[in-house]
């Protein structure tokens, strides 16, 4: 396998209790690394990994290391955009509704 930048996704390698790892999702890559919680990995701090949206690479900080699939700072706000365009049509709607049954 060629080298590459690993991309990350939290998986519970655990059988009695849960021991949560970081593992490379790629194929053929059978790298991954202990988290010290389910939500912290000291060792990846700071370690360039795949965004697991746009594929761009970026470096895993705090936030990124508590989401299953870590994405970069782009893409995590590009959802909460996302999300806020899709309330506001939802707002839309009901208002539609509201003026139907009026
Ligand atoms: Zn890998
Ligand atoms: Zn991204």
């Amino acid at each position: 396998m060629s080298k590459h930048i690993h991309r990350y996704r939290r998986v519970d390698i655990g059988r009695d209790r849960s021991v949560w790892v970081m593992k490379c999702i790629k194929i053929g890559c059978t790298h991954y690394v202990f988290m010290k919680t389910k939500l912290s990995a000291p060792l990846l701090r700071g370690q360039i990994a795949e965004c697991n949206r746009c594929e761009e690479q970026m470096i895993l900080d705090r936030r990124a290391l508590r989401m299953t699939e870590p994405c970069c700072a782009n893409c995590v706000k590009g959802k909460e955009e996302k999300q806020e365009k899709l309330k506001s049509a939802e707002d839309f709607f009901k208002g539609l509704e509201q003026g139907l049954s009026k």
